[in-house]
């Protein structure tokens, strides 16, 4: 994750919030698999079950993927002004930032990280998210091309049509943000596909997304897992385009599904490994306490932790002594305490 920053908001601690069972949202309605299987999403604290969650397969995403397609192609979004849409996103962010607590306290119980920082990163960098991407909605345009001859030449940029997009569990309000904002802003629909391990606030901000006004079927919500869901989705022959986040291996997957069925347009974000590289006259305190958040943000699960370091010769025994130092004193623990910056390792 390329915009990672070091957590800054006040302390928060608050108790683990009870989650009933959910659907999964398919043009506007909220409703079980076709199968009727659901699968558990679990606490990484203690294993035990939150709740069970509708299981899309196939014949899911074969529904989804018809409600985006119905509501691209005839629905109020196809004829909605394009300053009406980044109105849309915008109320969006307001109804993620009037609800926080609320899905910070979500994605802590979900997937682990401690409650300051979901309150401290992932919700202000999801709302910025969809603010920045509010604004795009009435700004993008095309270009008049001089050319020989008696001829008007001109580009315009028009949406690309029903969206897949499959996201990974280590930044799952993040990653959602950065496949809604642009796709939506854009006027395309699309048919989300959240990682099997923390799908609740995907579902839950797609609530929001209902309430504040997204119009039926512009967005689909169909959580699973990733060889049948996700599978079914990169391979659908009426998507138009698979935006992925997660493995390398996965992504040649995803890929290859996408060429295999009807050439639908790709776009992959991958795992990383970043190394960080500190020289004899840095500033040795600043160095280590760099390294140390490029390593351990998120518990180390960020596509670009700082999980290599080279240091300079002359330096590396000062350095390893002090990092080793910090690191002794790194609390880990129950991500809702005021004082945890470790959660469970999912
Ligand atoms: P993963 O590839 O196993 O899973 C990611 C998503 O892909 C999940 O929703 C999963 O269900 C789905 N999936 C799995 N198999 C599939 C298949 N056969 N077809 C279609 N979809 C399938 O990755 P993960 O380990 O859960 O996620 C973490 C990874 O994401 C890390 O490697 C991290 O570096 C990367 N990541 C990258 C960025 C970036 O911006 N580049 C951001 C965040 C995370």
């Amino acid at each position: 994750m390329a915009t990672a920053t070091a957590p800054t908001a006040a302390k928060h601690a608050r108790a683990k919030p009870r989650v009933v069972d959910q659907k999964m949202l398919i043009g506007g309605k909220w409703v079980n698999s076709a199968s009727g299987k659901t699968f558990a999403t679990t606490d990484p604290t203690d294993g035990s079950v939150i709740c069970n969650i509708a299981e899309g397969d196939k014949a899911d995403i074969d529904l989804a993927v018809r409600a985006a397609r119905e509501a691209f192609e005839n629905g109020p979004w196809a004829r909605m002004n394009a300053s009406e849409r980044g109105r849309l996103l915008n109320k969006l962010a307001d109804a993620v930032e009037e609800h926080k607590e609320e899905l910070a306290a979500l994605e802590s119980l979900d997937n682990g990280k401690p409650l300051n920082d979901a309150m401290g990163a992932d919700l202000p960098l999801s709302i910025a998210c969809y603010r920045y991407y509010a604004g795009w909605a009435d700004k993008i345009f095309g270009q008049t091309i001089p050319i020989n001859g008696p001829f008007f030449t001109y580009t315009r940029h028009e949406p690309i049509g029903v969206v897949g997009q499959i996201i990974p569990w280590n930044f799952p309000l993040l990653m959602q943000a950065w496949k809604w904002g642009p796709a939506l802003a854009c006027g395309n629909t699309l048919v989300l596909k959240p990682a099997e391990q923390t799908p609740l606030t995907a579902l839950r901000v797609a609530q929001l997304a209902q309430e504040v006004g997204f119009p039926d079927g512009v967005i689909n919500v169909v959580p699973g897992y990733g060889p049948t869901a996700g599978a079914a989705l990169s391979g659908h022959m009426d998507v138009d385009k698979i935006a992925f986040t997660g493995e390398t291996g996965t992504g040649k997957i995803v890929m290859t599904a996408a060429a295999q069925s009807n050439l639908k347009r790709v776009s992959l974000e991958l795992g990383g490994k970043s190394p960080n590289i500190v020289f004899a006259d840095a500033d040795l305190d600043a160095a280590v306490e760099g390294a140390y958040f490029g390593l351990f943000f998120n518990q180390g699960q960020c596509c670009c932790a700082g999980s290599r370091l080279f240091v300079q010769d002359s330096v590396y025994d000062a350095f390893v002594a002090k990092i080793v130092e910090k690191a002794k004193g790194r609390k880990v623990g129950d991500p809702f305490a005021s004082d945890t910056e470790q959660g469970p390792q999912s």
